[in-house]
């Protein structure tokens, strides 16, 4: 996306908000440090605590399917979006034996 700086304020938030997705309703407004990467030297266990409850906000949040198309379009900072949690060193891949 090219950025027009020539309209101004307005048209640089035009242009910011036009690939933005309408979260509006999003349950993790508030609640950040539940859905951060793991912290240096946080403690794994502590760091699933913290992801199992954010992915618990996220299936109850009204605006889940939006939030997920608008996640799989974009790379994820080791963050838990849209109910997925990133995997965890040592945790295993899924189907492996
Ligand atoms: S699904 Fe989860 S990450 Fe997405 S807006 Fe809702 S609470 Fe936030």
């Amino acid at each position: 996306m090219r950025t027009d700086y020539s309209a101004g304020l307005v048209g640089l938030l035009e242009a910011i908000l036009t690939d933005t997705a309408n979260l509006s309703g999003a349950l993790c407004v508030g609640s950040p440090e539940l859905f951060d990467p793991p912290l240096p030297y946080e403690d794994a266990a502590d760091t699933r605590y913290r992801h199992e409850n954010a992915e618990a906000l996220c299936h109850r949040c009204p605006v889940l399917e939006r939030c997920r198309d608008w996640a799989a379009q974009r790379r994820t900072d080791g963050s838990v979006v849209a109910a997925r949690s990133p995997r965890l060193p040592g945790r295993p891949r899924s189907g492996a034996a």
